[in-house]
């Protein structure tokens, strides 16, 4: 769907400021908590951002799957100019805010010396992912551990509904008390 054909592009151009020092198309009327200006919400017309009601006036529908990206990183701006559709990881990218919480969260994780269970990320619990992040060897062998005891149980389980489809059964040790519940009383 264009957005830019469902308004009237004059309108939104009665209500856009050019700054002559950036030679951005700043938006004067409704702007959301986010930062970008819309337009809609009223005769029954869809909300929608500026920026891409005008894009699409002049440029036609955005690509789907693509995103506009603000070269100049104001949000309220318009210019079609300062605009280009990119994929949603390049505008996370790219994003100046984005990259630098990123950047804070790799080095706090750096400056861990253990992992979030207390094992040591010393050279022989560690395991060097390729991207830069490290694993904890110790709980990667607890999560394999548990993984297989709960494929255990469940095998376990399978193996007791199914013999008591036949009849009243014997419980085998060992057998969790979950499992225990699901076998008849004796009798039943
Ligand atoms: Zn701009
Ligand atoms: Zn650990």
């Amino acid at each position: 769907m264009i957005y830019g054909d469902r308004y009237r592009y004059d309108y939104i151009m009665a209500r856009i400021s050019p700054c002559p020092n950036t030679g951005c198309w700043l938006w004067a009327g409704s702007v959301k908590s986010n930062g970008y200006g819309q337009v809609g919400g009223k005769f029954r017309i869809k909300k929608c951002h500026v920026h891409i009601a005008v894009f699409e006036h002049l440029h036609g529908p955005v690509p789907k799957g693509l995103e506009l990206d603000h070269l100049c990183r104001v949000r309220s701006c318009c210019n079609p100019d300062h605009l280009e559709p990119v994929t949603r990881q390049e505008n996370c990218r790219r994003s100046p805010m984005l990259r630098a919480w990123a950047v804070r969260q790799q080095e706090r994780q750096k400056a861990k010396t253990r992992c979030k269970h207390g094992h040591p990320f010393d050279e022989a619990n560690t395991r060097h992912r390729p991207r830069g992040s490290r694993d904890c060897r110790a709980c990667g062998r607890i999560r394999a551990k548990n993984k297989a005891a709960k494929k255990a149980m469940e095998a376990n389980r399978d193996a007791v509904e199914a013999s008591a489809a036949d009849g009243p059964v014997l419980v085998p040790d060992g057998v969790p008390g979950d499992a225990r519940d699901l076998v008849p009383a004796a009798g039943a």
